[in-house]
């Protein structure tokens, strides 16, 4: 079989330092990888005035997977380092389903720590194209009332409809339970569209049992019951806030993994960290790059390699488990002797 082609893009802050782990523990697999650099990111934003190149996207469009470290920098605006890269990349390429495994992973300190290994697994799918974040709105300068802010949310009937389906089919391969999260009780229109949507695409999943809730009410729910949680599917929104919660629970944000896939189409999967660039601690060795490898397990999955991906994902477990581990999780071992461990037991396992 021809290596896969997966283009590089380590970006900013910490994303060299986990990416570069990531690399080298998919290398350890076997997997037989042609990896593409995008240098692209904030020192790019500085040469060219562009977070990346006009072509980008043609440029992406001819790989298997995009392995992405972080995006952001204290010296580029926030609004800059998002829309021109991240979301310039999920809407461009229409990655429109946002999955983030949450597991407990053994040994890693965090508030469900104790539960029985199994007992917390959830799977979250976020619609990742518009709902709140489509970009819609504008400042005003409304006489009396003063400067006015307008954001608008767009619900479509097929993007909703799209990423309920693959949610309820996420649901029908695991334990069979659905959980759909909004606001309909205070928002008139988008979420109430989500509800009948989810009610309708219900009758075409008999197996799966349904849940409609509100977002309030779940996050209270992830805290006190995450056992009783399958698969969630929220919109755009309200997946970012949920599994930022999901990553805390999980132990912090140095662990937790996402894909951004767009099923059906031939355009990349996008695979990084749920951790920004965290600058505070970028340069000193010091980040966690178990967020970054998981992720990367989750792209040899998406890449037909699911030996490779049991291999890796077990070797993150094994190091969870027996240490190193950095300093995030109570340990103090570098970023390298994290990654070099989970190699050893890659090239270790059976
Ligand atoms: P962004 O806006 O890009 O999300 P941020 O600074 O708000 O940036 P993060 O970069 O995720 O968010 O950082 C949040 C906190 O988590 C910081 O204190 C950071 O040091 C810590 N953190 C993030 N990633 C890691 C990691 N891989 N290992 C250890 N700590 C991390």
């Amino acid at each position: 079989m021809s290596a896969h082609r997966v283009a590089v893009i380590a970006g900013d802050g910490v994303g060299p330092e986990v990416v570069a782990q990531a690399r080298r523990a998919v290398e350890a697999t076997g997997v037989e990888i042609a990896w593409t650099e995008l240098p692209w990111g904030s020192d790019h934003y500085h040469r060219t005035g562009r977070m990346m190149p006009a072509d980008a996207l043609a440029t992406l469009r001819g790989h298997d997977a995009i392995l992405l470290g972080a995006v952001g920098d204290p010296s580029v605006p926030d609004h800059i380092s998002l829309w021109e890269l991240l979301l310039a990349l999920r809407q461009g390429l229409d990655l429109w389903a946002n999955v983030r495994p949450a597991q407990l992973l053994p040994g890693v300190p965090g508030p469900l720590a104790g539960r029985a290994p199994g007992e917390v697994d959830m799977l979250f799918v976020r619609e990742n194209t518009e709902g709140e974040y489509a970009g819609v709105g504008g400042r005003v300068h409304a006489g009396l009332a003063g400067e006015t802010g307008i954001e608008v949310s767009v619900f479509t009937r097929p993007a909703v409809e799209r990423v309920v389906r693959f949610a309820f089919e996420r649901a029908e391969e695991r334990r069979g339970r659905l959980t759909s999260a909004t606001k309909s009780n205070a928002s008139r229109y988008g979420y109430v569209l989500w509800d009948e949507v989810v009610a309708e695409v219900a009758a075409d999943h008999p197996g799966v049992e349904v849940d409609s809730v509100l977002v309030d009410a779940l996050a209270a729910r992830m805290v006190r019951d995450p056992g009783s949680l399958d698969v969630v599917v929220a919109s755009n929104l309200f997946g970012d806030v949920l599994t930022d919660l999901a990553a805390a629970l999980q132990g912090g944000m140095g662990v937790a993994a996402s894909a951004s896939l767009a099923p059906g189409s031939d355009a990349p999967p996008l695979f990084e960290p749920v951790h920004g660039s965290a600058p505070d601690i970028a340069g000193r060795g010091v980040a966690n790059p178990i967020g970054c490898l998981w992720s990367a397990q989750l792209m040899l999955e998406q890449l037909g390699e699911p030996e490779a991906a049991a291999a890796l994902r077990a070797a993150i477990a094994a190091v969870c488990r027996q240490g190193p581990r950095t300093r995030d999780l109570g340990g103090t071992a570098s970023t390298a002797e994290v990654g070099d461990a989970v190699v050893r037991a890659v090239e270790a396992a059976p």
